[in-house]
């Protein structure tokens, strides 16, 4: 049977294909996002799972927007006015879909950093948008560059991950979180407020989310896959509530609703006195392995490769001297190390800079030291670096 034009266009993505290869024996993953299985908070919903048996209503069918309970605590902590509400998502990787498919008309323009998450990559390739390309800095968004997009295209939506951002690891600044949603007021563009590493922060200080200076013109899109486990598929996506109602008719059709029985679970988890005790070890644990990577990286690579410090988030990004990264990336592989190479991050046909995204949060910190040494004389190979 033929696929849709829209299917035909989308690239299958390098890091699920190489996901056997990178689990296969003897290889040590930087590829993934995972988190570290060995830290899924299991014994914290061992006694809420338990208590699922006596619980059958939870088992019938659900309201779409999600298990109320588990509404009624997410307008609580996240602060909601009155008039915005919160729909639970299967992923927050469901919340983009329903916004795509809500709002995105082929050929209505997206705008995305670049490099871009790759799962927003396709989401939005496959609603056949016009994706934006602006650059990316150290600090966030290249603001003179936004500003000309917003001005001169009048695009509708400005996707975003300002916290520990996949793949780069940056962190948007204050001064440009407030310039972002001035000009997102401005110029009437939607912000969508990604941010499923905002809590794995371990070093520096919490900032406000973009779309706190701007909520009537932001969708947040929210993840706990990586504080609590993503084979439980739970997100959230929060926003004025008449943005909102249109999410859940989608979403109607899509998947009735997402598993009420794990929405119950993780309203249990996040309630558990212990679960700040969960996230602190976490986070720990993360910036363990993060100075870990980053020294070695530092005393072992060759010149010519550059990686700028994260304060939080799952990845390290490493930029190369001139060389095909995508077959470094291969080559890695026979040296028994995963790692993703730039191209993936950017939609096609844009200029792309050589580099690697390296996980951090998967592999243990002695792991990590072994990973280094056979990246780098993969580097110096392909490279040409003696
Ligand atoms: N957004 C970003 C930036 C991500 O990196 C990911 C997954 N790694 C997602 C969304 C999707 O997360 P999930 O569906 O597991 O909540």
């Amino acid at each position: 049977m033929e696929l849709t034009h829209a299917l035909k266009q989308i690239q299958p993505s390098y890091i699920r294909e190489i996901l056997k290869d990178a689990q296969s024996e003897g290889v040590i993953s930087l590829a993934g996002g995972l988190p570290d299985g060995q830290h899924f908070p299991v014994k914290l919903m061992a006694s809420s799972l338990a208590s699922l048996a006596q619980r059958p209503d939870l088992f019938q069918y659900g309201q779409t927007a999600g298990y109320g309970p588990l509404l009624d605590y997410f307008r609580t902590q996240f602060q909601l006015p009155e008039h915005h509400d919160s729909l639970v998502c299967t992923g927050s990787q469901q919340a983009l879909d329903l916004i795509a498919r809500a709002y995105v008309n082929p050929n209505d323009k997206v705008v995305m950093e670049a490099p871009s998450y790759l799962g927003a990559l396709q989401v939005f390739g496959l609603a056949q948008a016009n994706i934006l390309s602006v650059s990316q800095q150290a600090d966030g968004p290249n603001l003179a560059e936004l500003e000309a997009c917003f001005a001169e295209q009048a695009p509708k939506l400005f996707y975003a991950v300002p916290d520990f951002h996949n793949p780069t690891g940056v962190t948007w600044s204050v001064p440009v979180r407030q310039k972002v949603a001035q000009l997102c007021q401005q110029y009437q563009v939607t912000l969508v407020e990604d941010v499923p590493y905002r809590e794995l922060r371990f070093s520096g200080e919490l900032l406000p989310l973009v779309s706190s200076f701007c909520p009537e013109h932001a969708l947040v899109l929210r993840s706990f896959s990586k504080i609590a486990t993503p084979g439980m598929r739970i997100g959230v996506v929060s926003g004025k509530a008449n943005w909102i109602a249109p999410l859940v008719k989608v979403k109607q059709s899509a998947d009735l609703h997402s598993s009420i029985p794990m929405q119950a679970v993780l309203l249990d988890l996040l309630t558990h006195d212990e679960f700040p005790a969960h996230l602190a070890t976490l986070r720990a644990l993360y910036q363990e392995r993060y100075t870990s990577l980053a020294e070695q990286l530092q005393a072992k690579l060759p010149q010519g490769c550059h990686s700028n410090p994260v304060e939080g988030g799952m990845f390290i990004w490493l930029t190369l001297p001139p060389c095909d990264d995508f077959a470094l990336a291969k080559q890695a592989l026979t040296h028994k190390v995963a790692v993703v190479p730039s191209s993936v991050f950017y939609k096609q046909g844009e200029k792309v800079t050589p580099a690697l995204r390296l996980n951090f949060t998967n592999a243990t910190s002695e792991e990590l030291v072994i990973a280094v040494d056979r990246l780098v004389e993969v580097i110096k190979q392909e490279c040409g670096i003696a």
